[in-house]
């Protein structure tokens, strides 16, 4: 069965306002949110969630990292569904959109089946990940990862937030602690729409990014130990600078980004110098260097290089230099086929669009392991994310839902 003409398309009022009524649970300080997983207004955005899933006649299944699984019945109960989400956690003062449009996006298509009286031959399941930002239990992605095996259930419940409190008890003082084995679920497709947390598609003037890729990273700690000396009465000849061997590294690392071009980024976000006086030289700098490829080749060739030339750089000055990895994800492609599919909805809809690559990680890049898997992009303002002024317009978020509804209805079948 074809799917509709270009006329079939999500209700932007309902999606927008149901956004900004969420965005009432775990306000910020600045407009944004504060809505951390596992916390009280955690439960309450998860409430409100599901009283709207309940409204739709959703019904819900919970696995035992508290993700929640909200499933429209297919005319065919039987097939593997397909499955639509993101995240409802936040950044402590994370926005409004990140994460939150995804799911909201998810029962917004559904709500929108319901209007037109559409049935699918596939159930389609809206998808609520539990700690996908990490923040107050590092890592991100946990429940994801869980889901996809890449993490024990038991590693998952051991993390603990600042305050020293567990991630497993945390999830049970809340009471969403489900039934499910993890990752025992068969799923035909995930479907993931995300803000771009980036500037590009508003540079470009796209309305649609179809994402092609995930970056693949690696995280280098790197320790130099020079030899901490007076700044004034030490000659520059006589110098053991480990604060001159980390800036130079650092233009090596600007060089081999620039060398691995398109798609590759690296840089250094986080230096500790001690002991950080401003009549010290720094005895020891400690510091990350952050890579990033959609490619592995390239990924591995960069670490190669770098870890190649950082210690000749720091010997060069008398400097000794160790480095240790300390994480890593591999590049994803997410599957050509739904890429496709995700594409050719936003041409028969009529919206810009350009390929693009995830530079962030999201729960759809543990979910390529497990289920053919793409997700679908809209513009953010000034590239702002993971900050209390990230801000979308409503129409930008209508297009993505218009083109998830599209691709999401090919994937799942229109039943006469
Ligand atoms: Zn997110």
């Amino acid at each position: 069965v074809p799917i509709p003409g270009d006329n079939l398309r999500i209700n932007p009022d309902r999606l927008w306002d149901t956004i900004h009524e969420l965005a009432e649970i775990g306000p910020g300080v600045a407009g944004g949110n504060n809505r951390q997983t596992l916390t009280d207004d955690d439960k309450k955005g998860r409430e409100l969630f599901k009283k709207w899933c309940d409204a739709s006649n959703l019904t819900m299944g919970v696995d035992k990292m508290g993700t929640m699984f909200m499933r429209r019945e297919g005319a065919d109960p039987a097939l593997d569904p397909v499955y639509v989400g993101s995240h409802l956690d936040t950044q402590p003062t994370g926005g409004r959109y990140d994460g939150v449009l995804g799911v909201l996006s998810g029962l917004e298509l559904v709500r929108t089946l319901d209007d037109l009286g559409i049935r699918t031959r596939r159930p389609i399941v809206v998808v609520n990940w539990t700690n996908e930002e990490g923040a107050r239990f590092a890592p991100a992605m946990l429940a994801s990862g869980v889901f996809a095996g890449i993490h024990t259930l038991e590693y998952a419940y051991g993390r603990k937030d600042p305050e020293g409190k567990t991630f497993g008890d945390e999830l049970r003082r809340i009471g969403w602690v489900g039934e499910e084995e993890v990752g025992a679920r068969r799923m035909h497709a995930y479907f993931e729409y995300h803000i771009e947390q980036g500037p590009i598609l508003e540079a470009e003037n796209k309305e649609i990014g179809v994402v092609t890729h995930g970056q693949g990273l690696w995280w280098l700690e790197f320790t130099l130990i020079g030899k901490e000396a007076h700044t004034g009465s030490t000659p520059m000849a006589m110098r053991v600078n480990a604060g001159l061997a980390m800036a130079r590294i650092l233009e090596m690392v600007q060089e081999v980004a620039m060398d691995n071009q398109p798609g590759a980024v690296g840089g250094v976000g986080q230096v500790f110098f001690r002991p950080n006086s401003r009549n010290v030289l720094p005895g020891t700098v400690v510091f990350t260097v952050d890579i990033r490829s959609p490619e592995q080749p390239k990924l591995d060739g960069m670490r190669a290089r770098i870890e190649t030339e950082a210690p000749k750089i720091a010997e060069a000055l008398g400097v000794r230099c160790s480095v240790e990895p300390v994480g890593h994800f591999d590049p994803v492609t997410f599957d050509p086929a739904l890429v496709a599919r995700v594409r050719k909805a936003a041409e028969d809809l009529g919206y810009t669009h350009m390929n693009i690559i995830s530079g962030a990680g999201h729960d759809a890049c543990w979910m390529q392991r497990v289920t053919p898997s793409v997700m679908i992009m809209c513009p953010c303002v000034d590239g702002l994310s993971h900050n209390e002024a990230e801000s979308i317009s409503k129409e930008w978020a209508a297009a993505g839902a218009d083109v998830l509804l599209r691709a999401v209805l090919e994937t799942a079948e229109i039943v006469e």
